[in-house]
Parts: structure tokens; sequence; C-alpha cells
């Protein structure tokens, strides 16, 4: 913390950066909110910890004309799914590399409150720490400690590159990534299932879905200027959460993102009933690993697949 800190105030004071973006403690136990610092006495509110859960780089897209006003320079904070948005939006000519300093942070997943709160039978968390290696939770006569591991969101649970794919500065050392053999476990339970039974999944699945947008939202992939849900000429879907309509948001949401969606999980945190967004967006970033061999904001100088064409490339889903 201290050498996040530290380092932000340096940039600041030596005017390498207008505006640093990065999480600070939230109003809650377990919680931490995104900050902007454009001091250096405001960086000392910085933090960095299991609870920065929202991936940062959605203020580039859906803040992009705000923050390009001043021809501000900016830095971020980032995990490595943060960072894989920032790559993916460089690629996408949405940022300027040269106007953005990144400064990855090591990351060891970030809570899913749900998970937590389970852990403790639903009682009421009052005080919330994180060691980086087990979190400790207090409330009226109890206290318990448990490794964050076992509260980490599901799309941490399979992520191979926590630390930032592409940074300027890092605090402490940044890990290489890990190999994704066994990363796609549920997507190949799924796969195993006949095409009936994976749309009555899905069916089941977004059928609670209410259509309050929040995954849409906070999706840093997200950022048509009026998004096709919203457009009322010509309506491509109706408004209401009846199931058609909603399977039609949800899938083409989903081919919108195709090769585009870095699976930080932010969607799935976000949404009010508990829709498990991953699978589906899991299994779409699978096929584009396997058919196009591409792996999404990994790389500056890789175009995102849907965007590239290789003579070569696996065409049998044309063909066939
Ligand atoms: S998806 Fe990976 S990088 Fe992102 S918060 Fe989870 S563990 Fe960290
Ligand atoms: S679709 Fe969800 S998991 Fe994928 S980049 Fe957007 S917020 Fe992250
Ligand atoms: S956040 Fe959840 S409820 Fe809201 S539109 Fe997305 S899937 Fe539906």
């Amino acid at each position: 913390m201290k050498e996040l800190r530290e380092t932000v105030k340096s940039l600041l004071t030596e005017g390498k950066v207008d505006l640093v973006i990065g999480w600070e403690k939230g109003t809650m136990p377990g919680a931490s909110t995104p900050v902007f610092i454009d001091t250096a006495e405001k960086a000392d509110s910085l933090i960095f910890d299991s609870t920065c859960r929202n991936n940062l780089s959605v203020y580039f897209t859906k803040d992009r004309r705000e923050l390009a006003k001043d021809d501000k320079k900016i830095g971020v904070v980032v995990k490595g799914c943060d960072s894989r948005s920032l790559v993916l939006n460089i690629t996408e000519k949405q940022i300027d590399r040269e106007k953005v300093t990144i400064i990855g942070v090591p990351c060891n997943g970030v809570l899913d409150m749900k998970k937590v709160t389970g852990k403790v039978d639903g009682k009421e968390i009052l005080e919330f720490t994180d060691d980086g290696e087990r979190v400790t939770v207090k409330g009226r006569e109890f206290e318990q400690t448990f490794p964050l591991d076992e509260v980490i969101s599901d799309s941490c649970v399979t992520c191979v590159r926590r630390d930032a794919v592409e940074h300027d500065l890092f605090i402490g050392e940044a890990r290489e990534p890990g190999s994704d053999e066994n990363a796609y476990v549920e997507v190949e339970e799924f796969e195993k299932l006949d095409s009936g039974e994976r749309w009555a999944r899905m069916e089941q699945e977004y059928s609670a879905c209410i259509r309050c947008y929040a995954c849409r939202n906070v999706c840093p992939s997200c950022y048509c200027n009026v998004c096709f849900v919203d457009q009322n000429d010509p309506q491509w879907i109706g408004k209401s959460p009846e199931i058609t309509d909603t399977m039609i948001f949800h899938i083409i949401r989903n081919l919108h993102v195709a090769g585009r969606c870095v699976e930080c999980g932010a969607c799935e945190r976000a949404c009010p009933m508990d829709i498990k967004l991953l699978l589906l967006n899991r299994k779409v970033a699978k096929e584009v690993r396997d058919r196009f061999g591409s792996v999404t904001g990994t790389g500056l100088e890789n175009k995102p697949a849907m965007a590239d064409f290789k003579e070569d490339e696996n065409q049998d889903f044309i063909m066939g």
C-alpha cells in the first residue's frame, strides 16, 4: 500500500500524470470504491486488496469524453484483468498508449461477497481485513478467518493472468502468466450437454434477468455510443424483461464482446439477480482461443480476433 501511494505521489508531483484512477476504502466492510486522485495529498487514501473488485478500465471507454478533456495525462492502477481491458481498448484505438501510465498491482483474486456472507451464515459483518492470503471478518459476538482462495470470485479461481500484462510501473514483482489448460472445466461440462439442454440451461439462468443493464454498464468492452437495446428506430428488441427479448439481449451482447471479453467477472459481480453470466462469456472466449489462437488483451501487437484475418485460419464454421 505504502509503495503504491508513494509511486502515485511521485507521478503527480513530477507532473508525469494529472490524474490517477485507483481504489479507496468503501463505506461498507469488505468494499472499496473507485477514486480519482489529482493531488499528492489525496494519494494517501489509495488501497489495493481483495475488495478492489471494479475493472477500472471502464472509465476509459465509458467516460472517454470527460477524460479526454484538457488532454489530461492519466494514470490507472490495474489488476491483470483490468490491464487486459486496457490493452484491448488500446488496440481498438479507444486509448492512446502514450497518454496513459499503467501501474500494475499484484492480484490474488477479488472477493465474492456472497461467498463471504455464506461463510458466516449471513450474519452481519462489521469489520473486514485481508492480509493477502487470509481474510478475517468480525461482527457482533463472532470473528472468523478463512483462506482468501475460498471466497474469491469464480472468475478469479480460474484466472491465469493475475498481474498486469502491460504496465509502466509495477508494485512488487509481476508474476508470469500460468497455463490455461484447466481453466475451462466448467465450460467443458456445459459443452457435453446437447443443444436442447444447453438452451434450457441458459433460458433457466437468464429468466431471472430484470434487464437493468448493470452487466453492460460495468463492462469496459461494451462502449457503443448507443447500445442496440436503447435504439428506438429501428427498435431491435422489446423493452420488457420478456424471456425472448432477454435471450436476444444476452446472445447479442455475447457476440458483441466475442474476442473482446477479458473474463474479469465484473458483469457477474454487478448482477443483482446472481445470474451466472461468465459461463457464456467464457464459452465464447474458449471458442475464440481454440479457433483463432487468440486470448483477448494479452498483447498490444495482437488485433482483437474479430478485427483480424489470417488466410490460414480455421474456417470450418463457414464451410461446414
Ligand atoms: S480475474 Fe484475475 S486479475 Fe482479475 S481480479 Fe480476478 S484474479 Fe485478479
Ligand atoms: S463481459 Fe463481463 S467478464 Fe467480459 S469483459 Fe465485460 S465485464 Fe468483464
Ligand atoms: S445485470 Fe443481471 S439482471 Fe441486470 S441486465 Fe445484466 S443479467 Fe440482467
